[in-house]
């Protein structure tokens, strides 16, 4: 599906670079409208992302409007619940809409719907910097093998997720260091299938200030992380240190402590690599736009904070983009026009994305974890609302004050 390197395009009317659920869904959604989009990415597809691999509602929904829900489901082992596991052992299983399903299947049939709906592309091309004249990007210079390519557009998007040198570069990136750092590996291990049925996520004072999780994909095959939020310490210019935290030693830790992750890993068989990445937290630490450029998924922070999910809104924030290009054309907006529109669409989910920040706390302290499922077990309210939250069917403003976080635990 890659455009032969002899027959490169010069011009597009939008250039979207990273091919990841953000810049895909993006592309798509432009493609779609008759728009000539060339969609680069730096590497060959299918390509593996290190991550946990849960889909969580608002992924389904990102996917169901790009038409390849059914396909993704096709592949996917579907999950009925969250299970929330605090220090003491208790469990509580929030429901929700669920799946799981490795990015590298994920991410390729994302960027095959791009090209089916008209997107253009790329062979593995590196984004190396934007192409500026007179304060207005007018498109990007790229690295493709050896050679540079310049590709004029009257509209870039940059969708490069949570590694921040594409960012840096367009001038964008406010904060380089990370929110968080997770770490994944996979474990084959088939007699465990029907033992872990929901997607686990574990609190305990080993796993501070993080968590730890069991994700189950198909044919008996685990995906088995942790991640620590806040990993470092960073100074007023941005720049900022990793936190005295091995992520390697809490992985052993979780795998020891965890009776359900020590069995996984006791019977099991390890495939491919243990991988650690960065994460891009709370909608922060970078601009959305500049004139002739928007900036959309994981580079400007579109993953919530508390549990690193971010494969939904990195869709959504990727769709937000294509709609406020869309619109500026349908209107002919002007520039700036079309950056504010697309600004406040990403502010306008802000709650929800400060709601997950707050929630961090638990990771900090998780006893408080231990509290909440407690409460939830005894309240069918509480676990309603727990429900609404992650189905996105409730208003988070409710949650996001200090009241009512508290009357999370009180009610
Ligand atoms: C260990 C871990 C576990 C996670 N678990 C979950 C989970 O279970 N569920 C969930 O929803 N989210 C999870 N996340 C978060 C999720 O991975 C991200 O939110 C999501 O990948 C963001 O999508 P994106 O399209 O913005 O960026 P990405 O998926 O990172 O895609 C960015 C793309 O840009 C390309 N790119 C980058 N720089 C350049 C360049 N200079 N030139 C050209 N191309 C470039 C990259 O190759 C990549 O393909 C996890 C993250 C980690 C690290």
């Amino acid at each position: 599906m890659n455009t032969p390197a002899d027959a490169l395009p010069l011009t597009c009317d939008v250039l979207v670079i990273g091919a990841g659920p953000a810049g895909s869904a993006c592309a798509n959604m432009l493609a779609r409208e008759g728009l000539h989009v060339l969609l680069a990415d730096q590497h060959a597809f299918p390509r593996d992302k290190v991550c946990g691999d849960g889909l969580i509602p608002d992924a389904h929904a990102a996917l169901k409007r790009l038409g390849v829900l059914d396909e993704v489901m096709n592949h996917a082992q579907p999950a009925h619940h969250v299970g929330c596991i605090g220090p003491r052992g208790g469990r509580v299983d929030v429901p929700g809409t669920l799946a799981v399903l490795p990015r590298r299947i994920l991410d390729d049939i994302l960027c095959r719907a791009a090209v089916r709906a008209g997107a253009v592309l790329l062979p593995p091309a590196r984004f190396e910097a934007t192409i500026e004249e007179n304060g207005l990007v007018v498109g990007a210079r790229l690295k493709i093998g050896d050679a540079a390519h310049e590709i004029r557009a009257p509209w870039v998007v940059l969708a490069t997720g949570a590694v921040p040198q594409a960012m840096l570069a367009a001038g964008l990136c406010d904060r380089r260091t990370p929110s968080g750092i997770a770490l994944r590996g996979y474990v084959k291990n088939p007699a465990m299938v029907g033992r872990i049925k929901a997607l686990e996520v574990v609190w305990h004072k080993k796993l501070r200030p993080g968590y730890g999780w069991i994700f189950p994909c198909t044919e008996g095959v685990f995906n088995i992380g942790v991640g620590i939020v806040h990993s470092h310490k960073v100074d007023k210019s941005g720049h900022g240190a990793m936190q005295d935290t091995n992520l390697r030693d809490v992985f052993k830790a979780f795998t020891e402590f965890y009776e359900p992750a020590r069995q996984l890993m006791a019977g099991g068989e390890i495939v491919g690599e243990i991988k650690g990445a960065p994460l891009r937290c709370t909608l922060e630490g970078a601009r959305y736009s500049k004139p002739g450029l928007l900036a959309t998924g994981e580079a400007v922070g579109s993953t919530y904070s508390f549990t690193g999910e971010g494969i939904g809104k990195a869709m959504e924030t990727g769709i937000l983009a294509a709609e406020a290009l869309l619109q500026g054309r349908r209107q002919q907006q002007a520039e700036a026009q079309v950056r504010s529109g697309y600004e406040a669409k990403l502010l306008a989910l802000k709650p929800r994305f400060d709601l997950y920040e707050r929630a961090n706390r638990v990771n900090a302290h998780p006893w408080l974890a231990d509290l909440l499922i407690w409460r939830a077990k005894k309240s069918e309210r509480l676990l309603r609302r727990m429900s609404g939250v992650l189905n996105e069917t409730s208003n988070p403003g409710h949650l996001v004050t200090l009241k009512g976080l508290t009357r999370l635990f009180t009610e």
